[in-house]
C-alpha cells in the first residue's frame, strides 16, 4: 500500500477548517432546550437512558391516551433525577391531568424528537425535505422507513412503496436548480436523487441458509424498483444490514447489477467495524473491474454494533465487529484509502460525521491527486449540519441520508440514532456534549488494546448452532445429507451388557416426507431381551457405582466429543427419520452434547463429601451414591436431545441405564449408544432396547429390579408409568423414583403494548417450529382486545407465506408430521374445534408425506377441547381477553404448567405476569421454544411432569440418594477443634 508523506499535517488543517465552521450545538444537545437536557441526563444515567429508549420505542404503537400516560408513569415515576419536562409531567398526571392531554403533550415530545432524524412521514414531506436540501447544497438518498416484511403480502407492499417513491420524486427532482456539483462526478453526469434500499424487505422468507431462492424471489421484487430508478433518473444504494446477512445482501447486489447494461448507478454501503469489509472491499472492486463499469460504494462506520456483540455473543459465535472503536476508526480510513485508489472504478461515498475521518479522506484524495468531485461525503438527516454546510463550500459534493416515513416503523431507526448519539464512543457527543479539545480530536484513532475476555475453560457454554450464513457449512450440511441416504435401510441391533443383539422382531423406522423410505430397521425387545438387560445392568453396577464421579464424567465428555465429530450427520438423520428442518435438526445435535458437557460437570461438582456446620467435637459428612438402575424412556421429538440428558445423568450419577428410544426414532437413538460404546464406557453401564412402550417399557417399569424410571413423553403415559411404578413388587428393594416430563397447552399473552414485529415472528415460529411438535409449542395465544384484529391479520398472513415442504430442502419452515397417527389425531382436533370456533386460516399443501398445513382458530372459547388438550401439531387456539387479569386467568386456566410466554414493553404487566402466571418456564418477549441447557432449566409441574429441572443445577439429586454419616471425633474429653 501506498503511503503519502505528511499527511498527519494535512489532515490537521482541513480539520481545523472543518472545526472552526462547527459552531452551532445541534439541538439535540443543546442543553438550553429540553431535548438537549433529557439527552444530557440519558448521557450520565444509564438506566434513565434505557427507560426513556424503551418509552420512545413503545410510544407510537399505543392505540389508547390512557395507556400512553400509564405507561410514562410506570417508566419514569421511579428515577431519582428527571428533566423538568419529565418531573413535571409526572406532577401533572398525578393532579389528575387528563390523559388526553398529558397524552398530547408527550406524543408531540417524542414527535418533536424523530423530526430531528426523520425527514417527513410521507412522500410529499419527503419531497419537500430533499428540495430543501438540495437548495442548500446537498444531495439526498430517501430511505423508506418499514415494519419488519414478515409476508409475501408486506414484501409486495415494499416494493410499491419504492415505485409510487420514485414516479413521485422523479418528476419533481427535474424542478430542482442546476447545480453542477450535485450532478456530476468524475465519471459523468449523476443521478439527482438516491434512494437507499433494505433487500431484507423485499423477501419475506430471506434466509442464508436458503441461498438460492433468498436471492432469486428477492430480485423478482428488486429488479422492477431498479429499472423504475432507472427511468426516473435516481441511483440506488443497498444499505448493509445486520453482519448475518452482509454476505448474501452482497450476492443479491452482485447477481443484481452483474449484467452491466445501461444502468450504471448501482451501491452498496459496506461497514468499516467489520473486519471482514478489509475482504470484501477489494472482492468487490475487483467485481467491478471485470464488470468495466463503476459501482458506488458507500462506507459507514456500521449502525447496529449493540445488535452485533449482543447477539453474537448469546449464540456463542464470534462477534464479527470490533470491540475497540479506535480500530474501526482506523480500519475506516484505510478502506477510505483503498475507495480512493481506485475511483476509477468505484465511486466512494464516506458515510460519516466524524472530523478526523472525513479529514483523513480529504487529505488522501489530494495525495493522489483527485479532483474534489471524485467522491462524495454522507451524512445523516439530522446530524452534522454545520459540517456538512462547511464541506459544501469547501466544494465537496455532500448527500444526506434520509429516512421517511410513518413514525411507529420508523421507531427502530430513531432509537438506534438515539444509541449512536448517546453512546460513550459517539464522535457528535464527544464534540458537542463534552467539548473535546481539537487535538484530541484530530488525532490518529488509537486502538486501546482489549482486555482479554474471560477464559471459559472449565465452565460450561453451550454448543453454538451452526451458522448457516457460511457457505462452507450449507455446503457440508447439503453434501451429508445427500451421503445419509446411502445409509438407509441399515439393520440396527439392542446392546445388552455390551454385546450387539438382533432380534427376529424388528421397528421400522420410516421419512416422515418419504413414508415409502425406511431409515433403517432396529431389532425389538421382548422380555427375554430385557430380563437380560436388567441382569447385565445388576453386573455392572458395583464396579460403576465406585468409579469416581471425575471418571465417570469424562465418559461424558468424550461421548459429546464423539457427537461433535459426526454432527452434520447426526443432524442429517434426523431430518429423516423424524422430519426435522436443518436448523432444528443441529439444535437438537448440540442440546445432546450441552446435555453431555454440562451434566459432566454437575457430576464433579457434587461427587465429593459435604460438611454441613461446623461445630468441634463431631464431623459431617454429606454425600450422594446412586439409586442403582433406572429405565430411561424417551420420545421422539428431541430424538437425541432428551435421551442424551436423561441416559447421561442417569449414569454420571453412578447408575446403570437401559434405554428405550421412541419407536418412531430408534435410528438417532443408537447413535447416542454408539457415541457411549465409542467413549470406552464399560460393557453393562447401558443397554439399548428398543420395543414397543406398552409391551417392553410397561415390563421394564415394573420390574421389581428397577430403582427409577426417567421419562419424557405425553401426559397419558407419564401417568401410567407413575401408577406402575407405584405399586411394591415381592423382592423389590426400593421405592421407585419416577421423574416424568410431560406435555404442555402453552399459551402466549400478547398485551396492547406488545412490540408487533416481535410479536408475529416470535408466536409463528413457537406455534409453527417443528410442526408444533415441540413439547414447549405455543398452542394458545391470549391477545388483548385493542389489539387483537391487527395482530390476528398480521399474524395470518405470515403463516400462509411461510415454505411448507421437504425438510431437507433449506427453505422449508415446516416439514411433515411424524407419522399418520399423528397426523389423523391432528385433523380430528381441527375438525372438532370447528363446530364451536372459526377457523380463520387453514391453510391446505399437497405433497409427499405427512404434510399438514397450519390452522388458527379464532375467538376460541377457553375451556373448548382445542384450548385444553395438548394436540402436538401446527394448530393454534386464538383467544379474546379483555385485560391483562383476564388473559393471566385464561392462560393458567389448563391443568398443565409447562411453558408460557408474554410479548409486552408495559413494566407493570412483566411484573405482573412474572408474579402470576404459573408455569415451569416463562419466556417474556421472545419465542418460547428452545430453552438452552444451563441457561432455560427446563420442565413443568402440573400435569407436565414431575422432577426438576432439565439442564438445571437440581436435575442430577434426582438420581441419587443423599447420605449423612455423622461421627462423634470427642474421646474423654479431647477433641480435635476443628
Ligand atoms: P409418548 O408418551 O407416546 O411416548 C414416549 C415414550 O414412551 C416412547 O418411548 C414410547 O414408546 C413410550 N411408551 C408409550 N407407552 C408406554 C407405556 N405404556 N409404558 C412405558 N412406555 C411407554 O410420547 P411421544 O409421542 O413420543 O412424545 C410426545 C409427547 O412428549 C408430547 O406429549 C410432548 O409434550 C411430550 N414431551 C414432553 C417434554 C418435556 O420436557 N416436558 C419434552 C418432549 C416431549
Amino acid at each position: 500500500m501506498k503511503t503519502y508523506p505528511d499527511i498527519e499535517k494535512r489532515i490537521g488543517e482541513v480539520g481545523r477548517e472543518l472545526y472552526a465552521a462547527m459552531n452551532k450545538v445541534p439541538s439535540i444537545f443543546d442543553r438550553k432546550r429540553w431535548m438537549g437536557r433529557t439527552m444530557d441526563l440519558a448521557m450520565r444515567d444509564e438506566e434513565f437512558k434505557l427507560d426513556l429508549f424503551r418509552y420512545v420505542d413503545v410510544l407510537p404503537s399505543l392505540k389508547s391516551d390512557a395507556v400512553v400516560t400509564a405507561l410514562f408513569r410506570e417508566y419514569f415515576a421511579e428515577a431519582k433525577e428527571l428533566p423538568l419536562l419529565i418531573r413535571r409531567g409526572i406532577g401533572r398526571l398525578s393532579k389528575g391531568f387528563l390523559p388526553h392531554v398529558a397524552a398530547k403533550v408527550i406524543r408531540t415530545g417524542v414527535k418533536a424528537l424523530a423530526r430531528q432524524f426523520i425527514a417527513g412521514e410521507d412522500l410529499r414531506e419527503a419531497v419537500r425535505s430533499l428540495e430543501s436540501l438540495w437548495e442548500e447544497g446537498c444531495a439526498g438518498s430517501v430511505d423508506l422507513l418499514g415494519e419488519e416484511v414478515l409476508s409475501d403480502g408486506e414484501a409486495s407492499d415494499y416494493r410499491k412503496k419504492y415505485l409510487a417513491l420514485l414516479d413521485f420524486i422523479g418528476p419533481a427532482s427535474r424542478t430542482w436548480k442546476e447545480d453542477p456539483v450535485l450532478e456530476r462526478d468524475h465519471l459523468g453526469q449523476i443521478p439527482r436523487f438516491d434512494i437507499s434500499l433494505k433487500v431484507t424487505s423485499l423477501y419475506s422468507q430471506l434466509d442464508p441458509l436458503d441461498w438460492e431462492r433468498s436471492v432469486e424471489k428477492t430480485k423478482e421484487n428488486l429488479l422492477p424498483v431498479i429499472e423504475r430508478a432507472q427511468a426516473r433518473g435516481a441511483s440506488v444504494c443497498f444499505d448493509m444490514e445486520q453482519y448475518y446477512m452482509k454476505d448474501l445482501i452482497i450476492e443479491i447486489f452482485r447477481q443484481t447489477f452483474a449484467d452491466p447494461g445501461e444502468y450504471h448507478f448501482g451501491g452498496i454501503a459496506l461497514q468499516a467495524y467489520l473486519e471482514e469489509t478489509t475482504r470484501d472491499l477489494p472482492d468487490l472492486i475487483a467485481w467491478a473491474k471485470e464488470r468495466k463499469r463503476p459501482i458506488r460504494i458507500r462506507l459507514v462506520k456500521g449502525a447496529y454494533w449493540d445488535y452485533e456483540v449482543v447477539v453474537n455473543r448469546q449464540k456463542g459465535w464470534p462477534v464479527p465487529v470490533f470491540l475497540n472503536k479506535g480500530e474501526t476508526d482506523r480500519n475506516f480510513e484505510g478502506l477510505t484509502r483503498i475507495l480512493l485508489e481506485n475511483s476509477d472504478t468505484v465511486r466512494p461515498a464516506i458515510a460519516s460525521h466524524n472530523i478526523r475521518s472525513i479529514s483523513n479522506a480529504i487529505a488522501t484524495a489530494e495525495a493522489l491527486g483527485l479532483p474534489k468531485q471524485s467522491f462524495e461525503f454522507q451524512m445523516l438527516f439530522g446530524m452534522g449540519e454545520p459540517l456538512r454546510k462547511a464541506l459544501r463550500e469547501m466544494g465537496y459534493r455532500v448527500r444526506v441520508y434520509a429516512p421517511a416515513g410513518e413514525l411507529i416503523p420508523g421507531m427502530a431507526y430513531l432509537v438506534r440514532r438515539l444509541l449512536e448519539n448517546t453512546s460513550n464512543v459517539s464522535f457528535l457527543r464527544e464534540f458537542f456534549a463534552e467539548g473535546r479539545q481539537f487535538t484530541e480530536i484530530i488525532r490518529p484513532p488509537e486502538v486501546t488494546p482489549e482486555a482479554p475476555e474471560e477464559s471459559k475453560s472449565g465452565g460450561f457454554a453451550n454448543e453454538p448452532a451452526r451458522d448457516f450464513s457460511k457457505a462452507v457449512n450449507r455446503e457440508k450440511m447439503r453434501q451429508t445429507l445427500n451421503e445419509s441416504k446411502k445409509g438407509f435401510g441399515r439393520k440396527y441391533p439392542l446392546l445388552i451388557g455390551g454385546e450387539e443383539v438382533n432380534t427376529e422382531q424388528e421397528i421400522a423406522s420410516l421419512n416422515p416426507a418419504e413414508p415409502r423410505q425406511i431409515v433403517g430397521r432396529v431389532s425389538s425387545a421382548g422380555r427375554a431381551e430385557a430380563d437380560r438387560a436388567i441382569s447385565e445392568a445388576l453386573k455392572a453396577s458395583t464396579v460403576w457405582r465406585n468409579t469416581p464421579p471425575e471418571v465417570r464424567a469424562g465418559y461424558l465428555f468424550k461421548a459429546a466429543e464423539g457427537l461433535r465429530k459426526r454432527r452434520e450427520e447426526l443432524a442429517a438423520l434426523e431430518v429423516y427419520e423424524t422430519g426435522k428442518t436443518w436448523r432444528d435438526a443441529d439444535g437438537d445435535v448440540t442440546e445432546a452434547i450441552d446435555y453431555l458437557e454440562y451434566y459432566g460437570r454437575e457430576m464433579v461438582r457434587l461427587g465429593g463429601t459435604f460438611h454441613p456446620g461446623n461445630y468441634p467435637g463431631e464431623m459431617n459428612d454429606y454425600f450422594y451414591e446412586p439409586r442403582g438402575t433406572g429405565v430411561v424412556i424417551s420420545p421422539w421429538n428431541f430424538p437425541l436431545a432428551i435421551p442424551a440428558g436423561m441416559v447421561s445423568a442417569g449414569i454420571v450419577t453412578g447408575n446403570c441405564v437401559i434405554f428405550k428410544p421412541s419407536g418412531l426414532s430408534p435410528v438417532t437413538g443408537w447413535q447416542l449408544v454408539e457415541a457411549f460404546r465409542n467413549a470406552g464406557l464399560p460393557p453393562g453401564v447401558l443397554q439399548f432396547l428398543p420395543g414397543p412402550g406398552h409391551r417392553a417399557g410397561e415390563y421394564l417399569v415394573a420390574h421389581e429390579s428397577i430403582d427409577f424410571i426417567a421419562f419424557t413423553g405425553s401426559k397419558d403415559v407419564g401417568l401410567r408409568i407413575a401408577t406402575l411404578a407405584a405399586g411394591a413388587k415381592p423382592g423389590q428393594r426400593n421405592v421407585k423414583r419416577v421423574i416424568a416430563e410431560m406435555g404442555g397447552k402453552n399459551a402466549i399473552i400478547v398485551d396492547e403494548t406488545a412490540e408487533p414485529d416481535e410479536t408475529v415472528k416470535g408466536i409463528l415460529e413457537s406455534a409453527l417450529g417443528y410442526q408444533g411438535q415441540k413439547c414447549s409449542a405455543c398452542s394458545r395465544a391470549i391477545v388483548l382486545e385493542e389489539i387483537y384484529e391487527e395482530f390476528l391479520a398480521r399474524l395470518k398472513a405470515a403463516m400462509e407465506s411461510i415454505r411448507i415442504g421437504p425438510p431437507d430442502d433449506p427453505g422449508t419452515f415446516m416439514g411433515p408430521v411424524i407419522d399418520e397417527v399423528a397426523m389423523k389425531k391432528i385433523r380430528g382436533y381441527i375438525e372438532s374445534g370447528k363446530s364451536n370456533a372459526v377457523p380463520f386460516l387453514e391453510r391446505q399443501v399437497d405433497g409427499n408425506g405427512f404434510l399438514l398445513g397450519p390452522v388458527i382458530f379464532r375467538d376460541v372459547d377457553p375451556s373448548a377441547a382445542i384450548a385444553q388438550e395438548e394436540i402436538f401439531g401446527p394448530v393454534l387456539s386464538v383467544i379474546r381477553a379483555k385485560n391483562i387479569d383476564e388473559a393471566i386467568a385464561i392462560a393458567n386456566g389448563t391443568p398443565y404448567a409447562l411453558t408460557g410466554g408474554l410479548f409486552s414493553r408495559s413494566p407493570k404487566n412483566i411484573r405482573k405476569v412474572r408474579e402470576e402466571f404459573r408455569v415451569g418456564n416463562l419466556y417474556i418477549n421472545r419465542k418460547i421454544t428452545g430453552a438452552l441447557v444451563g441457561r432455560q432449566p427446563f420442565g413443568g409441574f402440573g400435569m407436565s411432569g414431575v422432577g426438576s429441572k432439565a439442564g438445571g443445577p437440581d436435575y442430577l439429586l434426582q438420581f441419587m440418594n443423599p447420605r449423612s454419616i455423622s461421627e462423634n471425633t470427642m474421646r474423654r474429653g479431647f477433641a480435635p477443634l476443628r
